[in-house]
C-alpha cells in the first residue's frame, strides 16, 4: 500500500461521492495503490449510507462508524490506528482541501524524505473576520511555543511518514497541533506546502468561535506537557521547594529578629502585625501545594494507561 487517505466527517453527505470520486480519480491516473479510510464522527445525516454504498463498490473504500460524535481528533486517530499506506494523507470532507496536491504531498515524502508535509493554505476562502484574522494570530502564538515555523498549523491537508501516525496520539481537540506532537515524538524533518483552498461547497462549518479559546487552552497544554508532561516533579518540585524555602527562612529571619530585639530590650510589633509573617506563611502554604501538586502528578504518570477515548460502531472492508 502506497497511499492511504484519512478522511474524518460529520455531516458531510453532500460532498462523500464528489470527494471519493476525485481522489479515485487522481490515484488511479497515477497508479497509486491506495486506500481511502472515511471515518463518521457520529452523523446524523445520510453519510454513513453513502459511505456504505461506496465500500461496497470500491475494495479501497474502508469505514469506521463512530457511536457518537467524539471530535476530529478522536476520528483522525482511528483513522491513524489501521492506515497502512507508506504516506499517510490527511484532508477534510468539505472539499475544501484539493485531492490534486496528493501527488506532490506523496513526492515530499517520499523522494525528498520529510516526515510530515502541512499544508499552507495560503489564500483562504473563508470568513475573514470570524476565521482568517484569528487564525493569523493564532498561528503566531503557535509559532512562538512551539519554535515550528509553520504558517497554517490548523490545516486539514497533511502529509505523514506512516511510521510518524502510528507513534502519536491525537487526543481531545489536539488535531490543531499534530506537527508539534510529531516534533515532540522526535519527528523533525517537518515542511509545508501551499495548497489550494476552496470555498465550503455544502453544509457550513462544524466549528464554532469557541475553537480560538480551546485552541489557545490546548496550546498551553502542549507546550507544558511537553515540556514536563512526563516529570511533572521538575517544575513543580523545583518552585514548590524553591517557595517553601524562602517561606521557611522569611520566618525563621522574622522569628529571630523578634527574639534580637526582646532580648536586647527595644520595643516591638506583635509577629501577627508584621506583614512579613504573612508573606512568609502564605509562601510556605502555597509551596507545600506546589509541591504536592508536583508529586500527585508524578504518581498519575505511574499509573497511567493508555485506553481509548471512543467507541467504534461499525466498520467497513477491514
Ligand atoms: N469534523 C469531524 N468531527 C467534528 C467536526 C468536524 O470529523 O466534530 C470534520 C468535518 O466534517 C470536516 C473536517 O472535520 O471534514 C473539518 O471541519 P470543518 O470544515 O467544519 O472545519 P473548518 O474548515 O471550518 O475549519
Ligand atoms: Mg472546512
Amino acid at each position: 500500500m502506497e497511499i492511504s487517505v484519512v478522511i474524518p466527517l460529520l455531516n458531510e453527505e453532500e460532498s462523500l461521492i464528489e470527494l471519493h470520486d476525485w481522489i479515485a480519480n487522481i490515484m488511479q491516473s497515477n497508479r497509486y495503490l491506495y486506500e481511502i479510510i472515511f471515518i463518521d464522527d457520529g452523523s446524523t445525516d445520510n453519510s454513513w449510507q453513502i459511505i456504505k454504498q461506496l465500500s461496497s463498490k470500491h475494495e479501497s473504500v474502508k469505514g469506521i462508524r463512530f457511536q457518537r460524535n467524539f471530535g476530529k481528533s478522536q476520528a483522525l486517530d482511528a483513522g491513524f490506528a489501521i492506515a497502512q499506506g507508506n504516506v499517510v494523507i490527511t484532508m477534510d470532507a468539505d472539499l475544501q482541501d484539493n485531492p490534486e496536491e496528493i501527488p506532490e504531498l506523496y513526492n515530499l515524502i517520499t523522494s525528498q524524505n520529510f516526515d510530515l508535509i502541512s499544508g499552507w493554505k495560503k489564500k483562504r476562502y473563508d470568513n475573514v473576520v470570524t476565521k482568517n484574522i484569528p487564525s493569523k494570530l493564532f498561528n503566531a502564538v503557535a509559532r512562538k511555543t512551539s519554535g515550528l515555523q509553520l504558517h497554517d498549523f490548523n490545516c486539514g491537508l497533511k502529509a505523514y511518514k506512516n511510521e510518524v501516525i502510528k507513534n502519536i496520539k491525537v487526543s481531545g481537540e489536539m488535531h490543531r497541533y499534530i506537527p508539534v506532537l510529531a516534533k515532540n515524538e522526535g519527528y523533525t524533518n517537518i515542511g509545508e506546502k501551499v495548497v489550494q483552498h476552496q470555498a465550503r461547497k455544502y453544509g457550513e462549518t462544524k466549528f464554532g468561535i469557541n475553537r480560538f479559546i480551546n485552541g489557545f487552552l490546548d496550546l498551553i497544554t502542549i507546550s507544558f506537557l511537553s515540556k514536563f508532561g512526563k516529570r511533572p516533579m521538575h517544575f513543580f518540585g523545583l518552585w514548590g521547594t524553591l517557595m517553601f524555602l524562602f517561606g521557611t527562612s522569611l520566618a525563621f529571619y522574622i522569628g529571630a529578629y523578634k527574639l534580637y530585639k526582646v532580648y536586647n530590650g527595644i520595643k516591638t510589633i506583635l509577629v501577627t502585625d508584621n506583614p512579613w509573617f504573612y508573606i512568609a506563611l502564605t509562601s510556605m502554604i502555597l509551596g507545600t501545594l506546589l509541591f504536592l501538586a508536583g508529586f500527585i502528578g508524578e504518581l498519575i504518570i505511574r499509573n497511567k494507561n493508555d485506553e481509548k477515548h471512543y467507541k467504534i460502531r461499525e466498520k467497513l472492508n477491514l
